[in-house]
């Protein structure tokens, strides 16, 4: 099974890609993680992704497609696929590589959000430094430790309200066409994505064929 999991920013894709990984066995391939690990390891590379990163643009898309043909082939478990592709080269060039290792896309969920929950949901989103745990919180009452394992909590820099609004722009540009790249192959469901974590991950699984 090789799930491409979509959504706009802020709609779940992190926290639904562990449920899928954890329930089925899979190996979750984040992008925006392996973007981040490279900005933590200092290289230049990762200087040059942050600078796009904290603007809330996309990084190009010969950049990201090379970085992943390892990840792909590093694995014979089943994929998540969280954050990638954004594209609709990007989603090309995903078809090209799973067909050369003699693999394909199993089916593509769309968790669907309204728009005016994104800014909110995003701002609102803090990520424990030790368990990685997501978490939205209440910005009215202070919340620095992980109700889950007392780690530090952080909101990640491109979690403004002014660069959410900006990365909606880039996904309705960019990412909504990946939508009709993919409605066209049969594989293609939407989830609403405005229920609790547990609702949403019900109702994907149901949706698995
Ligand atoms: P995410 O953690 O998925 O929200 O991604 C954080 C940021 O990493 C995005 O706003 C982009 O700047 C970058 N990024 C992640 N995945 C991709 C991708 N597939 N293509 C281009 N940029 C990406």
């Amino acid at each position: 099974m090789n799930i491409v999991l979509m959504g706009c920013p802020g709609a779940g894709k992190g926290t639904q890609s562990v449920k899928l990984q954890q329930e089925f066995n899979l190996h979750h391939i984040s992008t925006g993680d392996v973007l981040r690990a490279e900005i933590a390891s200092g290289s230049v590379l990762g200087k040059q992704i942050a600078a796009i990163i904290d603007k809330g643009n996309l990084v190009p898309d010969e950049m990201i497609i090379s970085m992943l043909e390892n990840i792909i082939k590093s694995t014979t478990k089943g994929i998540v696929f969280d954050g990638f592709p954004r594209t609709v080269k990007q989603a090309e060039a995903l078809d090209a590589m799973m067909r050369r290792l003699d693999r394909s896309i199993t089916q593509v969920v769309m968790i669907d959000l309204p728009e005016k929950e994104v800014v909110t949901r995003i701002c609102s989103r803090r990520q424990c430094k030790q368990c990685g745990e997501i978490l939205h919180v209440d910005l009215s009452v202070p919340l620095s430790k992980c109700p889950a394992c007392g780690g530090e909590l952080y909101a990640r820099p491109d979690d403004t309200p002014e660069r959410a609004r900006h990365r909606l722009d880039v996904y309705h540009q960019d990412t909504l066409p990946v939508k009709k790249y993919y409605q066209t192959g049969g594989k293609y469901v939407e989830v609403n994505g405005n229920q609790t974590p547990e609702k949403v991950f019900e109702d994907i699984q149901k949706s698995l064929k």
